[in-house]
């Protein structure tokens, strides 16, 4: 039992530059779509990158730095990144999720929860792709997915007040 949620500890979540003690910001529904995506995958999911704070700069292209320096974006991976599509294409049913990247030569997928047209995206060396139809089959991205608008929401209780 994490001290945030079932799997996860806050320290997960915490800036990890060195230089601002482990400063804390993250959206708690961020943290319960990891629960979920876990317990479907039935495999740790790993957080590569959460909340940074403004003394960092991050080499992801684009505005991804301030949505992780509001704590509404989550970098992660799983210990099998074969299942990588598979998880990109569960996260596409979330209507929570507006920012979705896959980078598939750092195994990785960047999800946030901007306020703001949903986006969807590819990496191809670290440049930022629309996520084209022939993108997605050339990645085993299948055919798009659209959000689930009846799936409820994504709750967790919380232990600890952050
Ligand atoms: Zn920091
Ligand atoms: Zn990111």
């Amino acid at each position: 039992m994490g001290n945030l949620s079932e799997h996860f500890d806050r320290d997960i979540f915490a800036c990890k530059c060195g230089g601002c003690r482990g400063e804390l910001k993250i959206s708690l529904t961020l943290v319960g779509i990891l629960e979920d995506v876990w317990s479907k995958f039935n495999q740790p999911v790993l957080v590569k990158r959460a909340y940074v704070c403004d003394q960092i700069e991050i080499e992801e292209p684009g505005p991804k730095r301030n949505y992780h320096g509001s704590g509404k974006a989550l970098d992660i991976t799983l210990p099998d990144v074969g299942l990588l599509p598979e998880v990109f294409r569960y996260l596409e049913t979330f209507p929570e999720i507006s920012g979705l990247g896959y980078d598939p030569d750092n195994s990785y997928i960047h999800l946030d929860l901007r306020e703001k047209e949903p986006v969807k995206w590819l990496y191809q060396r670290r440049e930022e792709k629309p996520l084209t139809a022939e993108l997605r089959a050339r990645y085993s991205l299948g055919s798009e997915v659209s959000a689930d608008r009846s799936k409820k929401s994504v709750t967790i209780d919380i232990p600890v007040e952050i």
